[in-house]
């Protein structure tokens, strides 16, 4: 009975695929893990549009859409797979590169890789029979509270943000936010942050409301991040998503949004860091 339940779940996962966008292995360029050398693991398919979004190729899932697979760590030798691709040919594609060169973290990244929780549920321990040793990095938008508790025993860190409305220009997600954090606060294994990123437009109440948000959880650290204005993809924004355009906030604007915050949450939990690996030329 056991061997049958044992291969039916072989099979069940041998069936489970997903739609990626690329593999590579890079700099970890935001939040308190920055410098470390990551695998990015980057999924298909978002169902946010934030005004900003600096991954425009991965917002609508397409099949026909080949992914891009770096061949060596760091090489830029990128090969074109089918999609979508299977846990084994993913697994495969991230063990070749921690075979290269060590990696701090697997970023599990997108669109939003919380759509994909069924077949993340089934890549993590494909990863690990395989003794892959790096820590296993969520970053997503910070709504999908329900996928997360699903998957949550398989994470070590979870980066997730608060979509300030007048940043985003998205409708409010504070419910949503609110039970994301609150998984967080029942999961004190897994460390996590929360990043709000931050436009010439974002108003003060939003960043207000997001910082009475992690009153409830006394160790969550914010990261304000300054809208980056670099792309580095060929295909602009506007063509894929039709969104609008955004300003940085002025050096004074972001000092007076990390008082605001400080003033809430306190001294020892705020910080504005920027995006760097756009600074260092890094994907
Ligand atoms: S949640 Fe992330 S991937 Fe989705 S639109 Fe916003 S920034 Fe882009």
């Amino acid at each position: 009975m056991q061997n049958t339940e044992q291969f039916t779940n072989k099979q069940k996962q041998a069936e489970k695929k997903a739609n990626i966008t690329e593999i590579f292995s890079s700099v970890q360029g935001e939040g308190p893990l920055i410098g470390f050398r990551h695998i990015f693991l980057r999924f298909m398919g978002c169902d946010l549009r934030c005004n900003w979004c600096d991954t425009p190729n991965s917002l609508i899932t397409k099949s026909d859409k080949k992914a891009q697979i770096e061949q060596k760590a760091g090489a830029r030798n990128f090969a074109e797979f089918d999609n979508p691709m299977s846990i084994e040919e993913i697994a495969n594609a991230i063990i070749k590169l921690e075979a290269n060169t060590p990696h701090q973290s697997l970023s599990l990244t997108g669109g939003e890789p919380l759509l994909q929780k069924d077949f993340i549920k089934d890549l993590i321990p494909s990863l690990k029979a395989q003794n892959f040793q790096p820590i296993i990095y969520l970053e997503t938008g910070g709504h999908r509270y329900k996928e997360l508790s699903e998957i949550i025993n398989l994470l070590d860190f979870v980066s997730f943000d608060l979509k300030l409305p007048s940043s985003t220009h998205e409708k409010p997600l504070w419910d949503l936010h609110a039970k994301f954090v609150e998984i967080l606060s029942q999961s004190p294994q897994v460390y996590a942050y929360a990043k709000a990123v931050l436009t010439d437009e974002t108003q003060e109440k939003d960043l207000i409301q997001a910082c009475e948000l992690l009153l409830k959880n006394p160790i969550l650290e914010l990261v304000l991040q300054p809208v980056s204005l670099v792309f580095n993809k060929s295909e602009s924004k506007e063509k894929i998503t039709g969104l609008i355009d955004y300003k940085i906030p002025t050096p004074e604007k972001m000092l007076r949004f990390q008082e605001i915050a400080v003033e809430i949450v306190g001294r020892k939990r705020i910080r504005i860091i920027p995006q760097t690996h756009k600074l260092m030329g890094q994907i």
